[in-house]
C-alpha cells in the first residue's frame, strides 16, 4: 500500500528535474487555437536558415536505405571530421547529439559518490546527466552570469571526477577567453577529467573561436564537445560527437549504443561538414539578428546579458506573464527560472521577420 511506483526507481533518479525543452509549435498552435504558420519559434537555439541543401539533397538520396542498419562506426563521417579538424580517428566518439556525448561522459567515468562540477546557470544536461549515474553534482555560483574558473579549482576534492565547461554558455551566452581556459587546464589535476562544450563555437567570430582542439595533446584530460544541431541546422537528426585522447575515446565507445547515430545523420552531418559556405551564411545571419534583437531590447529599455550565441537572455520584471503574453501571441521564447534566471527569457535569434515580429509583440505586451 505504501510503496508506490515511483519508489521503484532509486532516489537519484527520481530527485531528477526533468528537461525542459522549447515549446513545440504544433503544441502551442493547439493549447492557443493558432495556425502553425503564424507561430514564431525563437526557443530552443535553432537555425533559422534550416539546414545545408547540399545536406538536403544527399538525404533525400539516403532515405532509400533506410531499412539497413547505419556504420556504427560512422566511416565516412568519422574520416571527414578527422580531416577537418586533425584528429585521429581512434579521437573521435559520436553521439545521438552531443548530448550524448555528456552522457557517455558521465556514464563511462562517474560512478556514485564521485563528483562532477559544473556553474550555477550552466546547460541543464550537466546535472541531468550527472545525477542519472548517481553522482554528485557541485554547483559552482556563477559570477556575472559567467563560469566563475577560479571557483571550480577551489571545488575540487578527491571526489571530483569530472569538471563541465560550457564555452559559450548557455542560456547565458557568456564566454571565457582563451587564456583563462588555458590556465584553468592547466591547473586542473590531470586524473579530473574537463569536458568542455562548445556547441557554439561556429557562431563565433574568427578572433574568439576555440583553438582547445589544438591543445588536446598537451591536455590528456580533455573532452571537447561539437554538434550538427546549432549553426550545421540538423537539430531534428540528432547528432555530435566528442574529441579527445584515444584512450577515453575507446571508454566511452563501450558505454555507446552500437548504432546511436542513424544513417541519414550521418549523411548530412558529413556533407554539412563540407558546406563552409551555408556555415559561413548561417555565421552572417546570427551577427545581424543579434544586432538587430539587443538594439531592439535597448530600445524597449530592457537589459540584456551579452552574447556569444545565437540566442540572448533578455531581463523583463514578471517574466512569466511575459512569456504567457507572448505565447497567446504566437511567439515561443524560453523562460529560464530553471536556470536560477526568473527575472530572464531567451529569445533565439530568428530571421529578420522573426525577430521584428518578437519585438513588435514584446513591445505591445510592455506597453499594455
Ligand atoms: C544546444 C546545446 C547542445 C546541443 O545539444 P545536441 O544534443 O547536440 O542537440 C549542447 N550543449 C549546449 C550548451 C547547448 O546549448
Amino acid at each position: 500500500m505504501s510503496l508506490s511506483l515511483s519508489e521503484l526507481a532509486p532516489a537519484n533518479i527520481r530527485a531528477i528535474a526533468p528537461y525542459q525543452g522549447g515549446k513545440p509549435i504544433s503544441e502551442l498552435a493547439r493549447e492557443m487555437g493558432l495556425n502553425e504558420a503564424d507561430i514564431v519559434k525563437l526557443a530552443s537555439n535553432e537555425n533559422p536558415l534550416g539546414m545545408s541543401p547540399k545536406a538536403q539533397m544527399a538525404l533525400e538520396e539516403a532515405i532509400y536505405e533506410i531499412a539497413r542498419y547505419p556504420d556504427g562506426n560512422s566511416f565516412a563521417l568519422r574520416d571527414a571530421v578527422s580531416r577537418k579538424y586533425g584528429v585521429q580517428s581512434a579521437q573521435i566518439v559520436f553521439g545521438n547529439g552531443s548530448n550524448d556525448i555528456l552522457e557517455l561522459a558521465a556514464r563511462a567515468f562517474l560512478t556514485a559518490g564521485d563528483e562532477a562540477i559544473y556553474s550555477q546557470h550552466a546547460f541543464a544536461v550537466y546535472p541531468l546527466v550527472t545525477q542519472a549515474v548517481g553522482a554528485t553534482g557541485v554547483v559552482v555560483p556563477a559570477v556575472e552570469f559567467a563560469h566563475d574558473l577560479p571557483g571550480f579549482l577551489k571545488a575540487i576534492t578527491p571526489k571530483t571526477k569530472l569538471i563541465f565547461v560550457a564555452n559559450p554558455n548557455n542560456p547565458t551566452g557568456t564566454l571565457i577567453n582563451k587564456t583563462d581556459l588555458k590556465t584553468f587546464l592547466q591547473q586542473v589535476p590531470k586524473h579530473v577529467l574537463v569536458v568542455l562544450d562548445e556547441a557554439y563555437d561556429e557562431y563565433l567570430s574568427s578572433v574568439d573561436k576555440s583553438e582547445a582542439i589544438a591543445w588536446l595533446t598537451e591536455f590528456e584530460n580533455l573532452i571537447i564537445s561539437r554538434t550538427f544541431s546549432k549553426a550545421y541546422g540538423l537539430a531534428g537528426l540528432r547528432v555530435g560527437f566528442g574529441l579527445m585522447h584515444a584512450t577515453l575515446a575507446d571508454l566511452m565507445n563501450r558505454v555507446r549504443q552500437p548504432f546511436n547515430v542513424n544513417s541519414l545523420a550521418q549523411v548530412a552531418a558529413t556533407v554539412s561538414l563540407q558546406d563552409e559556405d551555408f556555415v559561413a551564411r548561417s555565421y552572417a545571419a546570427n551577427q545581424a539578428g543579434m544586432a538587430q534583437i539587443t538594439q531592439g531590447l535597448e530600445q524597449l529599455g530592457l537589459s540584456y546579458i551579452p552574447s556569444y550565441g545565437n540566442f540572448v537572455s533578455f531581463k523583463v520584471t514578471n517574466a512569466s506573464a511575459v512569456n504567457q503574453a507572448l505565447l497567446k501571441s504566437g511567439v515561443i521564447v524560453r523562460p529560464v527560472a530553471n536556470y536560477e534566471m526568473p527575472d530572464y527569457l531567451r529569445v533565439s535569434i530568428g530571421l529578420f521577420g522573426e525577430n521584428a515580429r518578437f519585438l513588435e509583440v514584446l513591445e505591445n505586451i510592455l506597453k499594455s
